[in-house]
């Protein structure tokens, strides 16, 4: 499972409109936690912790594709 210890990010690979159509997660993620893979992107497991919980790729992800979760409070 996730390899992080602080944050989790999360694509609901049904809902995400593929690569081909939108690549704004991958595009606005200052710190890449999104790569492209099969046309879908791909949340890199070893940069989690990096998210800085900027909310970028949340608020340009059309469908709402995506949570991030955070496993500390
Ligand atoms: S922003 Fe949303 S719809 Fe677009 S590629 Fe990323 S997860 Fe898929
Ligand atoms: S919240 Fe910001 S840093 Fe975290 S995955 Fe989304 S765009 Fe990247």
């Amino acid at each position: 499972m996730a390899s992080s210890e602080f944050i989790q990010v999360i694509i609901d690979l049904s809902a995400c409109l593929g690569t081909a159509k939108c690549r704004g997660c991958i595009k606005v993620c200052p710190v890449n936690i999104f790569e492209e893979e099969a046309g879908y992107p791909k949340v890199v497991e070893e940069n989690q912790d990096e998210c800085t919980l900027c909310n970028l790729c949340m608020e340009t992800c059309r469908p709402k594709a995506i949570t991030i979760k955070k496993l500390y409070e």
